[in-house]
């Protein structure tokens, strides 16, 4: 199968079934419903954005390591689609740079690296300055006198992902997408022409499915008898601060260790109170939200030094990122099987979203088309 075509008018079901209403799935059923097609999201929970993205931070980033990964590609193409979609859904975008800081002499070589190589694989997308301490503070006046340097990116922003759920969603009923909510996707059959989904309230056919299943998208591709890896639940914990008002999203350098993590930031929110983290520890359940003091200690100990005052959580919070078997996003497409697998969508999965919807409709347009 080099492509695929839409089921004619009167065949039964749909041309496309998402399995997940997450802000992945949402965005990729949006778009396809956009350029015609029927589509069907079938999610388990009773509404969308509970999973995954009902945790995060909602950074629309821009730095993300390392630069040749696809997620760091489609996190730049998707970051560039936000404004757009935005404007298009009536959410909310603020677009603001980074600070990513240093307040030790000593880490004054990893800025002047981290300047030279950020500027070299983003500069022609992103304005990126390097800055003494003392401009920093008059982009950022909360950064402590002890922050002596740091690089400006251009081009972050921040969303509330309550609202792009809510109004994603609606744009896409507005668009002819039914959803199918406290429905759970148990098994699958593909043959020659469609797929049939057996779900937990009867089965449901479309041409072509997308597992969007985020944390559990691994075990989904395997009922489709795809092993594309098991995926390790990361746990991120996140406080919100309502007496602190940042204009700048603030980093401290070097920023965290391996393709897992960003490392966390402070995070001027939609709403006036700043995000402070998320952090990253491996867990044994996908379910687990649970924080402790140890994680609140963690988040003080990082980002207290980098600000003028001191700050205290109003609220604590926790998500869970589905930490890909590979260090990346896997966007895989088995035209034999009718599936497009997105397993590993962890962080910048909100960012990459647009992007990852774009090349699901080229994936499955095929060649040609
Ligand atoms: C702590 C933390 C902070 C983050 N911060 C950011 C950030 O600031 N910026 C950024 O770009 N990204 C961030 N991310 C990453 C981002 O949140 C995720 O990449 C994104 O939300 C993934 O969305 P999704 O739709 O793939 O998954 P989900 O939101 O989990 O959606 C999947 C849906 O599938 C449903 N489902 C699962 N199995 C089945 C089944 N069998 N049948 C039917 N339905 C099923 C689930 O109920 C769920 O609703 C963060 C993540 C975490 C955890």
């Amino acid at each position: 199968m080099s492509g695929w075509g839409a089921l004619p008018e009167a065949a039964p079901g749909s041309d496309v079934a998402v399995i997940g209403a997450g802000v992945v799935g949402l965005a990729v059923a949006y778009r396809l419903a956009g350029s015609g097609k029927r589509v069907v999201v079938v999610e388990k929970e009773k509404g969308p954005g509970t999973g995954v993205t009902a945790g995060q931070a909602n950074v629309i980033h821009v730095v993300q390591l390392p630069f040749g990964s696809l997620k760091s590609k489609l996190a730049r193409r998707g970051n560039h689609m936000y404004d757009d979609l935005c404007r298009e859904l009536g959410v909310r975008l603020n677009r603001m740079p980074a600070l990513l800081v240093v307040n030790r002499w000593l880490a004054v070589p990893v800025l002047l690296a981290a300047f030279a190589y950020v500027k070299l694989e983003l500069g022609k997308e992103f304005r990126v300055s390097l800055m003494r301490g003392s401009s920093l503070r008059k982009a950022e006046p909360s950064l402590a006198m002890g922050v002596i340097g740091g690089l400006k990116v251009d081009g972050y922003g921040t969303v509330d992902v309550h609202e792009l759920v809510s109004r994603l969603a609606d744009a896409s009923t507005a668009r002819g997408v039914t959803f199918r909510f406290g429905c759970k996707v148990t098994s699958a059959d593909a043959r020659e022409e469609a797929v049939t989904l057996k779900t937990s309230c009867g089965e449901i056919r479309a041409r072509v499915v997308v597992n969007a299943a985020g944390l559990y998208s691994d075990e989904v591709a395997a009922a489709f008898g795809v092993d594309l890896g098991k995926l390790e639940p990361g746990l991120g914990v996140m406080a919100v601060c309502s007496g602190l008002s940042l204009k700048c999203i603030v980093a401290p350098l070097p920023l965290g260790t391996g393709s897992r993590t960003k490392g966390g930031a402070l995070i001027p929110a939609t709403d006036g109170t700043t995000i402070v983290g998320p952090t990253l520890r491996v867990t044994q359940s996908k379910e687990d939200r649970a924080h402790t003091e140890e994680d609140l200690a963690q988040l003080t100990a990082k980002f207290g030094p980098l600000l003028k005052a001191d700050w205290k959580a109003a609220r604590v919070y926790a998500g869970t990122r589905p930490l890909s078997p590979t260090g990346d996003f896997i966007i895989d497409y088995r035209p034999q099987k009718r599936v497009v697998n997105l397993v590993g969508i962890e962080s910048p999965g909100l960012t990459a979203a647009p992007a990852i919807a774009e090349m699901v409709e080229r994936m499955i347009a095929g060649p040609g088309q």
